[in-house]
């Protein structure tokens, strides 16, 4: 008999697991696996359970926000082991799920852990650290996830406008060094992401266009300091609608860039607290992540979030 070690985050998406717990595990039993369940405690429980115990199990699934994906794979990267990993998405936006087309429903996605297709994934190395699917800095990366779903939801791309011109007195800029193969730059910039998904903070196509999450190829985002109102909101619409060229945006994609500072700047990855940094070297993964989706043949439709 297969073993599976599900371990999932109790407090995720305010608790929403709890009313689909059973039938989750009873999907994955029936399936013929024998299921240990494991809820985290605390933060980096998840991290240290995995990359401790990955190697009594042939499978891990994990259910919760970004912030418990993002725990479970680097605690899976960091055990050495190479297990499949599937996802049961339990967060309020979920845009790395969305990407993979695992749906938000969790019998739905459970079901696709037994039946789908294992889909190789490229994860985002952070100095020693990882990342599933973005890397940032500066106010946006707030904005985006205190912006209400259902005023993004109400509004679109408008319900970030207005939280972002709202905070716009209250942007701090980070004088910083880039260094890439496709981009070197250095001066002020208020925001920089750096992202493998189609979509970020519940924006579909944010972070630009043709991407694919196996390619080895990170999308880049970076912010100069705009330097008066009609820069401002030039830079806004820039970040918003990919296809309008800006001075101020700076849009690329690549592999591996390092970016320094005298100052430490204040980083985000995947949703949660990455710490203050004077340097940050980022290098794409290709491909080191076995996650299970729908496949290409059969698309599962992920709801109206987008
Ligand atoms: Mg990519």
């Amino acid at each position: 008999m297969e073993k599976l070690l599900f371990v999932y985050n109790p407090c995720s998406g305010k608790g929403q697991i709890r009313g689909s717990l059973s039938q989750v595990i009873e999907i994955l039993s029936k399936k013929g696996y024998d299921v240990t369940v494991y809820p985290t405690k605390r933060e980096m429980d998840g991290c240290e359970t995995v990359e401790k115990r990955a190697k009594e199990f042939d499978l891990i699934v994990c259910s919760g926000g970004d912030g418990t994906l993002d725990e479970v794979v680097t605690g899976l990267l960091r055990s050495g082991q190479k297990r499949v990993l599937g996802y049961i998405p339990a967060g309020s936006t979920n845009d790395f799920a969305n990407s993979l087309g695992i749906p938000k429903q969790m019998e739905q996605a459970a079901r696709l852990i037994t039946d789908g297709v294992p889909f190789s994934c490229d994860i985002g190395k952070f100095n020693d650290n990882y990342f599933v699917y973005v890397a940032a800095f500066g106010m946006l990366t707030d904005v985006s996830y205190q912006t209400r779903q259902d005023l993004k939801n109400a509004l679109g791309h408008a319900a970030y406008v207005l939280e972002a011109m709202k905070r716009m007195g209250t942007w701090r800029s980070s004088h910083l060094h880039v260094e890439c193969e496709e981009y070197t730059g250095e001066g002020d910039y208020v925001f920089g992401m750096v992202t493998n998904s189609d979509s970020v903070g519940g924006f579909k196509g944010l972070p630009g266009k043709n991407v694919a999450l196996n390619d080895g190829m990170f999308e880049v985002m970076l912010v100069h300091t705009p330097k008066n109102l009609i820069e401002w909101q030039e830079a806004i619409s820039a970040v918003l609608f990919p296809d309008q060229k800006s001075e101020v945006v700076q849009r690329f994609k690549t592999k591996h860039m390092v970016i320094t500072s005298e100052t430490p700047v204040a980083w985000t990855r995947d949703g949660e607290n990455g710490g203050e940094h004077t340097r940050v070297e980022l290098d794409n993964m290709c491909q080191v992540l076995e996650i299970m989706t729908p496949g290409d043949d059969e698309p599962v439709p992920h709801g109206a979030a987008l």
